[in-house]
C-alpha cells in the first residue's frame, strides 16, 4: 500500500483524461477513489474496473456539473458511495472536471457560452466545496486544477482563462480559511497535456511543433506528468505547501 492507505478521494472528472490519471494514481498510492463522471458513465466504469484490476478500490459517481441542483447530485451519489464503502468522510478533494470552449474570442464568446464555463469551472467547485466541508477530514486536501492560460495568454478565447484564474483565486483564499483545520488547498497549472480535450488541436503537427517550441522541457505533456504532482500534494510530503499553484508544465514560455 502506498502513502494514501486508508484516505478517501473524490475525483471530479475522474473518468476520462488527467482526472482518470489522478484517480488511478492516487488509488495506486492506496486511497479508495470516487470517481466522478458527467454523461460518459461507460468511461468512469472503464476507470473503476482499471483500478480494481491493479489493485486498488474506486467506485463511480455521475452528475452533470454546471447544471441546476449538480452539488446535490454529485453529493447523493457520493454518499451512496461512501455508505457502501462503510466510510463517513473524504480526505482528499480534487476539483478536475473543465469545460474550455475553445477558438471563442471576445469577439464572438456568447453571455450563454461564459456562463456555462463559469458554472462548471467557478461555481461547481465552489459549491461542491461548500456542500462537501463538514465531510472533509481535518489534515485533508483540496486541489484545483488550473491552466497554465492564466500565466501566458492564450489565443483560444479569454473565457476559459478567466475561470481559471477565478479557480486560483478561490484556492489561495480558501487555503488561509481552512488552515486552522490544517486542510491545505492548492492549485496545479497544467500546460498543453495530451487528452480528448486537446485531440483536435494536438492533430495539427504545427500546433505541436508550436508548443513544443514553448516548452523547456520540449515535449506535450503527458497525463502521469501530472497525476504525479497531484499525488504529491495529496501526500503527506507535501503538508507544509498550501496556497499556492505548482506550475506543472514543463516549463511553457519562460
Ligand atoms: P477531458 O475533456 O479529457 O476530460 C474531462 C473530464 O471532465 C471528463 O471526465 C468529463 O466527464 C468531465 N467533465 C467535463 N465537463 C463536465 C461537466 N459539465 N459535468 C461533469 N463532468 C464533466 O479534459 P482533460 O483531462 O484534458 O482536462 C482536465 C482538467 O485539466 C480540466 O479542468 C482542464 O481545464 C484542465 N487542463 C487541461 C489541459 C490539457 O491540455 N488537457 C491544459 C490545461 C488545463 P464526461 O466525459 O462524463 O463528461
Amino acid at each position: 500500500m502506498g502513502n494514501l492507505g486508508g484516505k478517501v478521494a473524490l475525483v471530479t472528472g475522474g473518468s476520462r483524461g488527467i482526472g482518470r490519471g489522478i484517480a488511478e494514481r492516487l488509488a495506486r498510492d492506496g486511497a479508495l477513489v470516487a470517481v466522478h463522471y458527467g454523461s460518459n458513465e461507460a468511461a468512469a466504469k472503464e476507470t473503476a474496473a482499471a483500478i480494481a484490476e491493479a489493485g486498488g478500490r474506486a467506485f463511480v459517481v455521475g452528475a452533470e456539473l454546471g447544471v441546476p441542483g449538480d452539488v446535490d447530485t454529485l453529493v447523493a451519489g457520493l454518499e451512496a458511495g461512501l455508505h457502501a464503502h462503510g466510510e463517513p468522510a473524504i480526505d482528499i478533494l480534487v476539483h478536475n472536471a473543465g469545460l474550455n470552449l475553445m477558438g471563442r474570442p471576445i469577439e464572438v464568446l456568447t453571455p450563454e457560452e461564459f456562463d456555462r464555463m463559469v458554472a462548471v469551472n467557478v461555481k461547481a467547485p465552489f459549491f461542491l466545496t461548500q456542500r462537501l466541508l463538514p465531510r472533509l477530514r481535518d489534515g485533508g486536501r483540496i486541489i484545483n486544477i488550473s491552466s497554465v492560460s492564466t500565466r501566458v495568454a492564450s489565443a483560444h478565447g479569454i473565457g476559459y482563462p478567466l475561470t481559471k484564474g477565478a479557480l486560483e483565486v478561490f484556492s489561495h483564499t480558501l487555503a488561509k480559511h481552512l488552515g486552522p483545520r490544517g486542510i491545505t488547498v492548492n492549485a496545479v497549472s497544467v500546460g498543453y497535456t495530451r487528452t480528448d480535450m486537446t485531440s483536435e488541436v494536438l492533430a495539427d503537427p504545427a500546433n505541436v511543433e508550436r508548443n513544443i517550441g514553448l516548452t523547456a522541457l520540449g515535449r506535450i505533456g503527458r497525463v502521469p506528468d501530472i497525476a504525479d504532482a497531484v499525488a504529491f500534494l495529496a501526500s503527506d510530503d507535501a503538508r507544509w505547501i498550501t496556497g499556492t499553484k505548482i506550475d506543472v508544465t514543463g516549463g511553457v514560455n519562460l
